[in-house]
């Protein structure tokens, strides 16, 4: 039996940043549903050409498809042994409804629900600003505003170019907002009625300062 620790948040909020340093520090497998989805588009598989639309758009994929995906993931023998965070997942309530099933059927336990809050204002801005590494082996996240690359377009760390996630539109950002809001924050209600939610605040500190904070109201 393996922890799993579910982290909820607006987009932009830093799940994906500071998820990367908890699954450092913890050795929990990193599970991000966008980073499959992606995945799957990069390769173009029937899954990937099927979603692409949406996730352009900014909409949500449908439950079903993550939840399998999801289901499939647990399975794997690197989180029997480490356990992992599952970032992005689960994004609605039938979503959370469909993760209590799956725990019992991968006989994994939900260690908590971390919820990261953040402005609104700062979200639009930090989205519209981030740059991925198309290197996927490396994956750094830059932002042309708070943490610019030395080289304009270019990856410090690898040296891969950057790109601009399909998403990361103005237009794309404030429609994932509004799901956000609509969908995705009654979680909030449903985690605090089971008695695991910790609250932590992401701000324009550095990662490390939002990681710290994080791993404080974990208690961890
Ligand atoms: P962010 O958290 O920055 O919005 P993600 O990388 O988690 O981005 O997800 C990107 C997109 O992938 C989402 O906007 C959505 O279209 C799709 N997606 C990811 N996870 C889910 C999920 N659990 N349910 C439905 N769609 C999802
Ligand atoms: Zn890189």
């Amino acid at each position: 039996m393996a922890d799993i620790y579910v982290f909820i948040g607006p987009p932009g909020a830093g799940k994906g940043t500071v998820g990367e340093m908890f699954c450092e520090k913890t050795k929990a497998v990193h599970v991000s549903t966008g980073d499959i989805l992606r995945q799957e588009m990069a390769a173009g598989t029937d899954l990937g050409n099927k979603v692409k639309g949406i996730i352009a758009a900014g909409g949500l994929v449908s439950d079903d498809i993550v939840a399998e995906m999801v289901e499939n993931r647990l399975k794997k023998d690197d989180i029997v042994a480490n356990g992992c965070l599952l970032d992005g997942f689960p994004r609605t309530v039938p979503q959370a409804e469909a993760l209590k099933g799956i725990l019992q059927r991968t006989n994994h336990r939900m260690a908590a629900v971390v919820l990261i809050e953040a402005d609104n204002e700062m979200l639009i801005t930090r989205l519209t600003s981030r740059r991925m590494c198309s290197n996927k082996a490396c994956g750094a996240i830059f932002n042309i505003i708070a943490m610019p690359p030395k080289k304009e377009g270019i990856c410090d760390r690898c040296g891969a170019k950057l790109y601009q996630r399909t998403d990361d539109t103005r237009e794309a950002a404030l429609n994932r907002l509004d799901v956000y809001a609509k969908q995705t924050a009654p979680l909030i209600d449903f985690y605090e009625a089971e008695g695991n939610l910790v609250r932590t605040t992401s701000t324009n500190d550095t990662p490390e300062v939002n990681f710290a904070r994080l791993m404080d109201a974990l208690k961890k």
